[in-house]
């Protein structure tokens, strides 16, 4: 999912594994998953199915994936992808990790079947997770940095080009000071962009269900699409701090709180966050919010029945895209043009100008 994968290779490969890291996510993972799952699962359940048989091509026989709790069917994937992979005659044994607050002692038996063939002493573990929860935090440091740069950039698809490189740099970084000199020298490589700070860009919050908020396949990579058209994007979610506030720790305080008006129940997925953080960028002064929602996603579907009374409210305009295997790339760009030059016209109309579709 997005660029979390470096981090999973690095432990896996630490505790003792010959890992098979499954090829970025492409328009064939998603014809491979659409194929065998069911008509009616989401786009991360298809996606996910895609890379699993794209892996064992590659030679794995042993899958590690991420489970889910809450009222969604997130928490039956597992057991419906064993069973489709299997049915597939793919004898692959599939660990899920489920949340450490949510689901412990699901979480304790997958640790133990994870770390039952390690070749890692014990003592190393602390240190293995340390790293990679450094490097994550890095990844998330640097590809926020990209996000706050591209908007300005004078040639277009520079950062692009840059922050793969720093990806690449990351990747390779090992330890402690490894890690800390790559996101040093990554960091300076995006600030050596040449950028035009004169621009006065419109503001979007981009929000929704994790999966398709992080990983630019499901989502036609809409946040580099939205930069490169010279606007400024917050992303609601990264994957680090998203590991620190809901599977480590119980917080987002601040979220629930601003959503509560509108939605007090978890409705599952990222449903009550949406709301939350719709709020928080309309009091933030933000021009506008973008719902990354998959098509048939129960929560998200909650929250965009909310949306439009948020909106109205709080006066603030809301797109949703609903997102799977028929969405087509033109016409993400057509919405996204469209969305982008009403929030210009209300811009200008409130700084008093002539608004101008367009311009
Ligand atoms: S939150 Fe939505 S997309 Fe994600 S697993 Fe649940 S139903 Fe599927």
């Amino acid at each position: 999912m997005g660029n979390s994968p470096p981090v999973f290779k690095q432990i896996l490969s630490e505790l003792g594994y010959d890992v098979v890291v499954p090829p970025p996510p492409s328009r064939r993972t998603l014809d491979l998953g659409t194929k065998y799952a069911p008509e009616f699962a989401c786009i991360p359940f298809k996606i996910l199915l895609g890379s699993y048989l794209e892996a064992i091509d590659l030679g794995a026989d042993t899958i590690i994936s991420t489970g889910g709790v809450g009222p969604c069917r997130a928490g039956y994937y597992g057991e419906l992808h064993r069973g489709i992979l299997h049915d597939l005659g793919h004898d692959v044994d599939l660990i899920i990790i489920e949340p450490p607050l949510k689901r412990p002692a699901d979480f304790l038996r997958a640790m133990y079947l994870l770390f039952r063939e390690r070749k890692a002493p014990l003592w190393k573990l602390p240190d293995i997770f340390w790293r990679a929860w450094l490097k994550l935090n890095a990844i998330d440091c640097v590809e926020k940095a990209s996000h706050d740069i591209r908007t300005f950039e004078i040639d277009k698809g520079e950062t692009t080009t840059v922050f793969r490189q720093c990806m690449e740099i990351l990747d390779a970084a090992q330890s402690k000071i490894e890690i800390k000199e790559a996101t040093d020298a990554s960091l300076e490589l995006l600030s050596a962009i040449p950028q035009d700070r004169s621009r006065d860009p419109i503001k979007i919050g981009l929000i929704g269900e994790i999966y398709v908020v992080l990983e630019p396949l499901a989502n036609h990579n809409v946040q580099v699409k939205l930069e490169e058209m010279g606007v400024l994007v917050h992303r609601s979610i990264y994957l680090a701090e998203w590991t620190q506030n809901n599977a480590l720790t119980n917080r987002e305080y601040d979220v629930k709180k601003a959503a509560e008006p509108f939605l007090s129940e978890l409705v599952g997925g990222h449903g009550r966050n949406s709301i939350g953080e719709t709020v928080l960028y309309a009091q933030k002064g933000f021009d506008g919010v973008i719902q990354l929602a998959p098509f048939a996603c129960i929560p998200e579907i909650v929250a965009k029945s909310i949306l439009p009374y948020v909106s109205r409210k709080l006066n603030i305009p809301v797109m949703t895209l609903f997102l799977d295997e028929q969405t087509g790339e033109g016409g993400i760009r057509t919405r996204l043009e469209a969305f982008v030059d009403l929030l210009v016209q209300r811009k200008k109309k409130k700084e008093g100008q002539l608004a101008c579709v367009g311009i």
